[in-house]
C-alpha cells in the first residue's frame, strides 16, 4: 500500500495540494487576466492560426477511423477502472518496477516530490539535468526547486526549451510556446542561446538546427535526466513517453541516471490497454496517426540505457479529486489538448490567463479539482467560470471526460462556499432569487411576460433610449439589444390556438 496516503472511492477526499508550490495558480483571477489578453492582438492571431491549423488536422484524421467513437468509449472504460482500483494498481506497478531494478518514491505533495529528486540529483553529485517535457514536473515548479539547489534544469523539448530560455511559463499542454511566433523565437535564441550564430533567421528550420546543435551537447555531457510519463503499465511497471521530435528519447536512453516523476492517475492495467490510447492520443493532440517517438522503458537493463530508475508518484490533491465522483472523471485526461483547440475562451486568451500550468477547458475543471475551491479570493475559484458552456471540448474528448458538466458542478460548489462567507447575496444571486419567485407561479409569469413587452419602448435600432444604470449598462455597452417581440407566445397562444368560448 502506498505508504502516508490512500487513495480509495470511500468519499473522503485527500489534502488539496498547496498552491505555494508550484504551477497551480496564478496572482490573478481568470476575468482580470483574461482582461488583459484579450487586448493583446498578436497573441490572439498567433492562437487563433495555431489552434486553427491544429483543429483541421485532428478533424481530418479522426474522420478516417470508421471505429473512432468505439475506440473512445473503449479509453474511457478502461480509465474508470483504473482509477476504481488505483490502489491496487499501484500497488501492482511499485511491485513490477521493483521487480525490475527500480526504486518506487512516494510523493504526497509538490514539496516532497521536489525534496525527493533534488536529493537524488544530489547523490550522483551531477550539477545538471536534461528534462523531457513534463506537464507534472510544471505543476510542481521542479526547475525552481532545482535551481534553488544549485541544479541547472535543460529542458530538450523544442517548445519547452523557448519557454525556458524567454523566462517564461507554458501557454499550452502540448504546444508551451503557442503564444509566440517566429520572429519572438529568433530573438530569444539570439539573446540567450549560448554560441548561437548572431546571423540566426526566423526561418523555423533554421531555428529547429539553432536548437538541435545547442541541445545535442547537452545530451551527451548531462549524466541525469527527469522525464514525465504518458502513462504506466501496472502488470509489467513499463512507463510511456510519447512526443514528436526524439529528444525525449535521447533524454531516456543517454543518461546513466533516470528520475520519472509522474501522477498517480497515469497508471492503465494491461500493456493490451496502450493499444487504445495510443491510437487516441496522436489524432487528438497533433492530429497525426501515430506518434513518431514512442519510447518504453521497463526498470533497468545491464549495460543498455539508464542504469539507475527511480519513479516518483505524485499526489498532489489527486486523491482529493478521485474522490469527487464526477470530479474523478477529470483524472481520465490523457493531455491530448484537444479541447483547448476548439475552446472558443481559450483561443480569445491564451493559457496564461488561467495561471495554472493546466490551461483551457481540462485546466478549468483540474485546477480546482486538484487545489480545492475557497469560495474567497483564490484566483483558481474563478476557473469554472471561464467556459461558454459550449460542450465543444466534451465532443472532441477522446476519453469522454464531461468537461461541461463538471463546471456545472463546481460552479454549484463555489456559489455554496461562496454563500458561507458573504453573508449579502451578489447581483447575479440576488436576480436568480427574483427569476425563482416569479418563474414558480403561472400568474406572475405571465404577468412579467406582458411587462417586459413593454420595454420594447424603450429600445431603439438595438440601443437602450435612456442609459442604464450599472451594471446593466455594461452589458448594452458591446451589444445590441434584441428586438423584443409585440405578444407574448402566452398571448398568441391564446389568440391562435385556443377554442373560441
Ligand atoms: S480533457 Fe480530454 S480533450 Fe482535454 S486534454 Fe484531456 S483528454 Fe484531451
Amino acid at each position: 500500500m502506498p505508504r502516508g496516503w490512500a487513495p480509495g472511492p470511500a468519499g473522503v477526499r485527500g489534502p488539496a495540494a498547496d498552491t505555494g508550490v508550484g504551477q497551480l495558480s496564478g496572482d490573478r483571477s481568470f476575468p482580470a487576466a483574461a482582461h488583459d489578453a484579450l487586448a493583446d492582438t498578436r497573441l490572439r492571431a498567433n492562437l487563433a492560426h495555431a489552434t486553427s491549423t491544429i483543429r483541421g488536422k485532428r478533424a481530418q484524421v479522426v474522420a478516417e477511423v470508421p471505429d473512432w467513437e468505439a475506440l473512445r468509449d473503449a479509453g474511457s472504460a478502461i480509465k474508470a477502472d483504473a482509477m476504481a482500483c488505483l490502489p491496487e494498481l499501484l500497488e501492482q506497478l511499485e511491485a513490477a518496477v521493483v521487480a525490475r531494478g527500480g526504486v518506487v518514491h512516494w510523493a504526497r505533495d509538490a514539496a516532497e516530490a521536489n525534496a525527493i529528486v533534488v536529493d537524488l540529483v544530489k547523490a550522483t553529485g551531477a550539477d545538471e539535468v536534461v528534462k523531457v517535457k513534463s506537464m507534472a514536473t510544471q505543476e510542481i515548479g521542479l526547475n525552481e526547486a532545482l535551481d534553488a539547489a544549485g541544479i541547472t534544469p535543460h529542458e530538450t523539448d523544442l517548445a519547452e526549451l523557448i519557454v525556458q530560455l524567454g523566462r517564461d511559463k507554458p501557454s499550452h499542454i502540448l504546444v508551451p510556446a503557442i503564444h509566440r511566433g517566429r520572429a519572438e523565437i529568433r530573438e530569444i535564441f539570439a539573446r540567450e542561446m549560448p554560441g548561437v550564430d548572431p546571423t540566426l533567421t526566423d526561418d523555423p528550420a533554421a531555428l529547429a538546427a539553432a536548437a538541435r546543435t545547442h541541445l545535442r551537447e547537452v545530451f551527451l555531457r548531462a549524466r541525469v535526466a527527469v522525464s514525465g510519463a504518458n502513462f504506466a503499465v501496472a502488470e509489467t511497471g513499463t512507463l510511456t513517453v510519447v512526443e514528436s521530435e526524439g529528444n525525449g528519447r535521447m533524454c531516456l536512453t543517454l543518461p546513466e541516471v533516470l528520475i520519472t516523476v509522474m501522477g498517480i492517475e497515469k497508471v492503465i492495467p494491461t500493456w493490451r490497454d496502450l493499444e487504445v490510447f495510443l491510437q487516441l492520443l496522436p489524432r487528438s493532440s497533433t492530429g497525426e496517426r501515430m506518434n513518431p517517438y514512442t519510447s518504453t522503458w521497463t526498470g533497468v537493463v545491464p549495460g543498455d540505457g539508464p542504469q539507475e530508475f527511480h519513479l516518483v508518484l505524485l499526489d498532489n490533491g489527486r486523491t482529493r479529486a478521485l474522490a469527487d465522483e464526477l470530479g474523478r472523471t477529470a483524472l481520465h485526461c490523457i493531455r491530448c489538448s484537444a479541447c483547448l483547440n476548439v475552446c472558443p475562451v481559450y483561443e480569445r486568451t491564451g493559457g496564461h490567463a488561467y495561471g495554472s500550468v493546466y490551461p483551457g477547458p481540462i485546466g478549468a475543471i483540474l485546477t480546482p479539482l486538484l487545489t480545492g475551491l475557497t469560495g474567497g479570493d483564490d484566483p483558481n475559484d474563478s476557473l469554472p467560470y471561464a467556459s461558454s458552456l459550449c460542450g465543444a471540448c466534451y465532443d472532441v474528448c477522446p476519453v469522454k471526460i464531461n468537461i461541461p458538466d463538471i463546471l456545472v458542478q463546481l460552479r454549484a460548489e463555489h456559489t455554496e462556499a461562496h454563500a458561507d462567507t458573504h453573508r449579502l447575496p451578489s447581483p447575479e444571486a440576488a436576480a436568480m432569487k427574483a427569476a425563482a419567485w416569479v418563474m414558480a407561479d403561472d400568474g406572475r409569469f405571465a404577468k412579467a411576460g406582458r411587462a417586459a413587452g413593454w420595454a420594447r419602448h424603450g429600445i431603439r435600432d438595438g440601443k437602450p433610449v435612456l442609459p442604464l444604470p450599472p451594471p446593466l449598462n455594461g452589458w448594452t455597452a458591446s451589444r445590441d439589444a434584441p428586438a423584443l417581440p409585440t405578444e407574448t407566445f402566452r398571448d398568441w397562444w391564446d389568440r391562435t390556438r385556443k377554442a373560441p368560448q
